[in-house]
């Protein structure tokens, strides 16, 4: 494929903007480097390049994009707000209808503010959590990527730790110092963590399901465990749910019937549920009272794993900027003008971004949405289990629903070491030659690969194709 333009712009660029791109993780650092591809065009699972090649597209712009570029019904609110003005500065009626979908989706949510950015709600969770409990720690999880606020790039997970920046230069060792980091998946160190610094932790910081070293599922119990751990410390749990919000199901991860339940052995709520309905041959009445009991383990389940804060972004925004915050009640309004907290924004809940999230959830809200999603991430992420296995090549795949990861190892993923503990060459080498069969992944090995509704069956079949030729290849 030729990619001269692309090469240009980039030589170019690296004279104007610092490192040719305005994010790292665009940069090709971590995949031998060079010029990162330019794009001009997107639509639909496509992306076009300067150099007039297309790509089908599995980074969906790091998540947002679940209902493909460029998407009739985003597209068409999106113009209509900028005809009505792009900013006021003052409350709109469309932030009120988003505030109450986002609330009825995600009951954890008595209270929302919206921001500009995922790295902006978990800064600001983070201030709010202090402002309640009169503490300054937090405890986060190594690998776990939060933004890039101060506080949480200590041991921030995909985009630093491929660039081999754990802690960022120009964070103080005191604020570093706030940050407490333990290993995810592992209640005994959160636990010893929490028994040391307890009564200085303000919150415990996780992604519910891991996006940022892989797709990493918690262990069956975890999250209650984590709860409870939390809350008997007098902290409070915030979630990011930056990546999970609406990527799996209508919901967040805190919602998700897909979560592992200790109670089930380890399977899915969903699981527990439609096995113990469906007890086949037994009387109505006991299979009603099996029915039951089943849902209300899983209500108590869900109960157990709320958190008091959640911050969310990407997919909310159907691809414009946008971040937003939330949770119980009593901690919410800790924040001005109702509470002592402070947090502003002179471009938050701008109708252009508002009404964007608000189509895209319409969209996400069509029945058969999610069951499609599931599909083809089914389909691909077993078609490449599958190739791996036929070309003798050791792979770990990750998946949940339509978004999954791939390392190269022979071990499971269930936290960031095992993360690290992957071959990153064998990785470059595999998106180079994905990358020149038409195929545009993240160029990083921590990042996953995300589906969106506008891919097809024939999508995956030539992705599957394209996999076969690069691992034969490799
Ligand atoms: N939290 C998580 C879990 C993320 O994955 C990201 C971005 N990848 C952020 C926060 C930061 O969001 P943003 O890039 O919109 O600031």
């Amino acid at each position: 494929m030729e990619r001269t333009r692309s090469e240009l712009l980039y030589q170019e660029a690296l004279q104007h903007i610092v490192g040719g791109v305005n994010s790292p993780s665009r940069s090709f650092k971590a995949v031998g480097g060079g010029a990162p591809v330019f794009m001009k065009r997107a639509k639909g699972a496509y992306f076009w390049d300067v150099d007039d090649n297309r790509y089908l597209d599995y980074l969906a712009a790091y998540g947002p994009i679940i209902t493909g570029h460029a998407h009739p019904h985003v597209t068409a609110a999106i113009c209509r707000a900028a005809e009505n003005g792009t900013l006021y500065g003052t409350p709109t009626e469309l932030e009120l209808e988003f505030a109450k979908m986002l609330k009825s989706a995600i009951p954890s949510l008595d209270k929302v503010r919206f921001v500009n950015s995922g790295t902006e709600a978990v800064m600001t969770t983070i201030r709010v959590a202090r402002a309640y409990t009169g503490r300054s720690k937090i405890v986060k999880f190594a690998g776990c990527y939060h933004g890039h606020s101060d506080l949480v790039l200590v041991a921030a997970g995909s985009g630093p730790s491929t660039l081999g920046i754990p802690d960022s230069a120009g964070v103080p060792p005191s604020i570093a110092q706030e940050v407490i980091t333990v290993p995810f998946n592992d209640i005994p160190a959160l636990e010893a963590a929490l028994a040391r610094w307890g009564h200085e932790v303000a919150a415990v910081m996780v992604e519910p399901i891991v996006g940022n070293f892989g797709m990493v599922m918690p262990h069956a119990g975890y999250l209650e465990q984590l709860c409870a751990a939390a809350r008997s410390h007098g902290a409070l749990v915030i979630y990011d749910e930056v990546i999970t919000a609406f990527r799996f199901h209508y919901g967040a991860a805190q919602t998700y019937p897909g979560l592992p339940l200790a109670e089930a052995g380890g399977s899915p709520a969903s699981a527990l549920l439609a096995g113990t309905a469906g007890a086949a041959g037994a009387p109505a009445t006991e299979a009603a009272a099996a029915s039951e009991a089943a849902a209300s383990k899983a209500a108590a389940y869900f109960a157990a794993i709320e958190p008091d804060l959640t911050a969310l972004g990407k997919i909310i925004g159907g691809g414009l900027p946008i971040g937003a915050y939330g949770g119980r009640k009593a901690v919410m309004e800790q924040v001005a003008p109702l509470g002592p907290a402070y947090q502003a924004g002179t471009m938050a809940g701008n109708p252009a971004s508002i009404a964007a999230g608000i189509a895209c959830l319409q969209v996400l809200q069509q029945d058969g949405v999610y069951a499609k999603l599931e599909q083809l991430g089914e389909t691909l992420a077993e078609g490449i289990r599958a190739a791996a296995d036929r070309h003798g090549i050791a792979l770990t795949v990750n998946r949940i629903a339509s978004a999954f990861s791939t390392h190269f190892c022979d071990h499971p993923v269930t936290d960031y070491a095992e993360a690290q503990d992957t071959d990153g060459e064998r990785f470059a080498r595999f998106f180079r030659l994905m990358l020149e069969e038409g195929i545009c992944l993240a160029p990083s090995k921590y990042e996953a690969w995300f589906l969106t509704t506008a891919h097809t069956e024939e999508d995956i079949a030539f992705t599957l194709d394209a996999v076969d030729r690069a691992f034969k290849a490799m």
